[in-house]
């Protein structure tokens, strides 16, 4: 690419952000990045300068879940939160540490149930809150932070509300309290596309245990000609929805959207029997 970077107009560009229109060198992508998920953070003003937060290597998005861990370190860095990095035991321990810039606050999760290897999404999202809900309990913290972009919000949203799914909404707020924790989506401002390239340009690449589908992926595609319009126009729409989402029952297992006492894939899944145990990573 033989661009100057759009922002500093001074380093050559590295990556054209469709989003955006811009070009962008290798620093300015990381200070966007950084910028943003701080904005999230801030958006609930539930985290105060001694936070304690999980972020789980989740089976859906491993390589997001390591550039989350990365990003939070760097910027929590200069309070005093504590953060605990929680691997399941099912990665290869070495490989993930590799990609890892905090070495020191690991933990390591053996969980009794494995999700399918081929899972929606949005069942996806559920499992990954169970267990880390589980190992934020154990660990006395009250944060859980998981890597879903803004594209994969849309994609919840059309794809809950195409397949009359409307309590798989629960899968696309940016902030679940439940139980004493509280789960919060930090890459909620970055469109998927930019995340990847991220992940991509810092080298970290771990193959995901869970391989995750979404039914209406080609609709979406097909009437995102202007895909930031789309993942506005679905923030808008959550907006809008609020009232109702606010009725829906809760799944006690999970926390997502249920008719009843516990949801459909908690049923599935068995994941009222899911148990973790925790270790140190030495
Ligand atoms: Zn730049
Ligand atoms: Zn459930």
């Amino acid at each position: 690419m033989d661009k100057i970077c759009s922002i500093c107009k001074k380093r050559q560009a590295i990556y054209y952000r469709a989003y955006s229109g811009e070009y962008i060198c290798a620093k300015c992508l990381n200070n966007v990045m950084e910028k943003n998920v701080k904005k999230e953070i801030n958006k609930t003003k539930s985290l105060s300068i001694d936070s304690k937060i999980v972020i789980p290597i989740t089976y859906f998005s491993p390589s997001s879940s390591i550039a989350l861990s990365n990003l939070i370190y760097r910027i929590e860095k200069r309070y005093k939160s504590r953060i605990a990095i929680v691997i399941p035991k099912d990665y290869n321990i070495e490989e993930i540490k590799n990609f890892l810039e905090n070495k020191s606050d690991l933990f390591i999760a053996e969980i009794n149930i494995k999700p399918p290897e081929r899972l929606s999404l949005q069942e996806c999202i559920r499992f990954e809150r169970v267990w880390s809900m589980r190992a934020a309990k154990i660990l006395g913290y009250e944060f859980v932070f998981l890597p879903v972009s803004r594209t994969d919000i849309s994609l919840i949203v059309i794809d809950s509300l195409i397949n009359g799914k409307a309590n798989l909404l629960s899968e696309s707020l940016e902030f679940i309290e439940y139980n004493g924790i509280k789960f919060l989506y930090p890459f909620s401002g970055i469109e998927g596309e930019t995340l990847v390239s991220y992940e991509f340009l810092s080298g970290i690449n771990v193959k995901p245990l869970c391989l995750t589908n979404i039914k209406s992926k080609n609709v979406f595609y097909s009437i995102a000609g202007n895909r930031p319009e789309l993942d506005f126009g679905s923030e808008r729409l959550l907006d809008k929805l609020g009232n109702f989402l606010d009725k829906l029952g809760k799944c006690k297992i999970c926390a997502g959207f249920s008719d009843k006492e516990i949801c459909d894939t908690c049923n599935k899944l068995n994941l009222k029997e899911l148990d973790v145990k925790l270790s140190f990573a030495q």
